[in-house]
């Protein structure tokens, strides 16, 4: 018998540089039941940026307006100026069809999504050490000094929030980073408090 299950919300931060991104389009690679969340933004698309891709590029009033309508999973007002948010719609059609649907998050928003849906999976792609975090950031040759320092700074604040998350994965080499997500949303696919239905049919005494 098929058993359709609603799709798992996963939550992936981490600070900037530890490969999250890396992660997760290795992992939807194996697996095109899983979705990346696209969010909305007020702020302007930089050059390569596709609508619908990268972000739903919004004007604040379309924004307003969907904060209004409660579309949003979860938004925040960054630095003063742009808006960004989770939309809703998406994730949950999705997770209706089956599919898992990841939201790549900053804490602070991952924190409000829990808060919205409790059953979502948070998990933390941490570094190998903060060392090893430092010398990626340098070798990616797009940063400067003060930014290095500036983001090895953030990511030790982030490290802090790693106790509020259901999992750790440390990402030193992609594959096994990528194998323990999948044991991870193997895991969670398995609880009891995701399977009552079928555990209502067994102690219902149903034979077929
Ligand atoms: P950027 O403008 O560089 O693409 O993103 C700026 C910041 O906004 C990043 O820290 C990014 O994680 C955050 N961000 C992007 N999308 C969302 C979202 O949907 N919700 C929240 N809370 N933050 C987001």
């Amino acid at each position: 018998m098929a058993r359709k299950k609603r799709g798992l919300l996963i939550v992936v931060s981490g600070p900037a540089g530890v490969g999250k991104g890396t992660v997760d389009a290795a992992l939807m690679a194996k697996h095109p039941e899983i979705k990346m969340s696209v969010s909305a933004t007020t702020r302007a698309p930089r050059p390569g940026e596709v609508e619908g891709v990268h972000y739903f590029f919004r004007t604040k009033e379309e924004f307003d307006r969907m904060i209004e309508e409660n579309a949003f999973l979860e938004y925040m007002h960054v630095f003063g100026m742009n808006y960004y948010g989770t939309p809703k719609a998406f994730v949950e059609s999705e997770r209706d069809k089956g599919n898992h649907v990841i939201l790549e998050i900053d804490v602070q928003g991952a924190l409000k999504v829990k808060e919205a849906c409790p059953d979502a999976v948070m998990v933390f792609i941490a570094p190998p050490s903060l060392k090893i975090l430092k010398d990626r950031l340098v070798g990616r040759g797009t940063e400067t000094q003060e930014s290095i320092d500036v983001r090895t700074a953030a990511a030790l604040e982030e490290l802090k929030q790693l106790p509020k998350y259901d999992y750790m994965v440390v990402n030193d080499v992609v594959d096994e980073a990528v194998a323990e997500m999948e044991s991870i949303l193997c895991a969670e696919l398995v609880r009891t408090s995701r399977n009552t239905e079928l555990i209502t049919k067994l102690t219902g005494g149903e034979t077929i």
